[in-house]
């Protein structure tokens, strides 16, 4: 936590998956997260928008999809995200190593990045995961609702990893807007990072000139979200984008569960500014998130309608 209670880091991180029931039962039962809202795509109402996270999703533990049924894979490159990581206690890698292969999951990549132990595997698009161990998170809570025990469960985000085509301009928006320090170096990774343990505190710039452009696809991360406290953080964000590197961003939008602000930065991805208010139990209470389809006021009239039109989840 940051001097005066306010928190950044990573509040989400969206991308697109395939079939949305194979992604349902690869996100809450192999990685036991919570299903914490089951919406639709504000702007594509024939699309799901599945979030998970933690027991209140609260931000830096909200991994959310677009399930597309029939995207094509997509390929990773220039301003892309390159690797979405949780964190878990110091001593769950074992664990999770015998736990991914139980659940079909076979290839992982065991390698140490800034001296921290990181598994390395990706999910059933082929989105690039992460665990990596932290020292000092057990006590933290987790969402232990499955079969996974307490002490292994995932606590949130450790970070992200992203391809940019200008490492220099990407870090200085991240230093100079979204509260970010560059805090080391280890080959061509560059390490950001918002002070103490906090959730989703991590970025790591890989310097990605030369990369080809991605395509947008299955298993490729749509956009990152950065937190901010409310809508006058926000709004201080957005004005020293525009004064001090020239970037402008979408007007607010309101997204039901936070209010947020879309910008391209620097590198090429597409960043988001999203307020930690108001959260998801705004309109389903805490203990049945993620059941009930939920939609916002404006599409609540076309509920017959949207229904039809979007999978069945059984
Ligand atoms: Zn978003």
């Amino acid at each position: 936590m940051a001097p005066g209670g306010i928190h950044h880091g990573i509040h989400h991180v969206t991308a697109i998956a395939g079939d949305a029931h194979r992604n349902i039962d690869f996100y809450t039962r192999t990685l036991g997260l919570r299903l914490v809202k089951k919406t639709v795509n504000f702007d594509d109402p024939a699309t799901y928008h599945l979030y998970y996270g933690d027991e209140t999703g609260q931000p830096g533990t909200i991994l959310t999809f677009f399930p597309w049924e029939r995207a094509a894979p997509g390929r990773l490159g220039g301003g892309e995200l390159q690797e979405t990581a949780f964190r878990v206690p110091q001593g769950a890698i074992g664990y999770w190593t015998h736990r991914l292969i139980a659940h079909g999951v076979p290839e992982q990549t065991r390698e140490e990045r800034f001296g921290e132990s990181v598994l390395a595997f990706r999910d059933p698009d082929g989105m690039r995961l992460a665990l990596v161990a932290v020292a000092g998170i057990e006590a933290e809570p987790a969402w232990a609702q499955g079969d996974i025990p307490a002490e292994h469960a995932l606590r949130g985000f450790h970070g992200v990893s992203l391809l940019s085509g200008d490492g220099s301009a990407t870090g200085a928006v991240l230093s100079d807007v979204l509260g970010f320090t560059e805090t080391a170096r280890d080959g061509s990774l560059t390490r950001f990072q918002v002070p103490g343990l906090a959730l989703g505190g991590i970025i790591d710039l890989r310097r990605a000139s030369g990369f080809p452009g991605g395509r947008l696809g299955r298993g490729t991360v749509h956009h990152l979200a950065f937190r901010a406290a409310d809508d006058a953080a926000e709004a201080g964000m957005v004005r020293r984008l525009a004064e001090n590197h020239g970037i402008h961003t979408t007007e607010q939008k309101d997204r039901t569960y936070f209010r947020s602000v879309y910008f391209r930065e620097p590198g090429h991805a597409l960043f988001e500014i999203a307020t930690d208010m108001p959260g998801f139990a705004v309109d389903e209470p805490a203990a049945l998130l993620g059941q009930a389809l939920k939609l916002p006021p404006f599409l609540e009239p076309r509920r017959t309608e949207i229904e039809g039109a979007l999978p069945t989840l059984a």
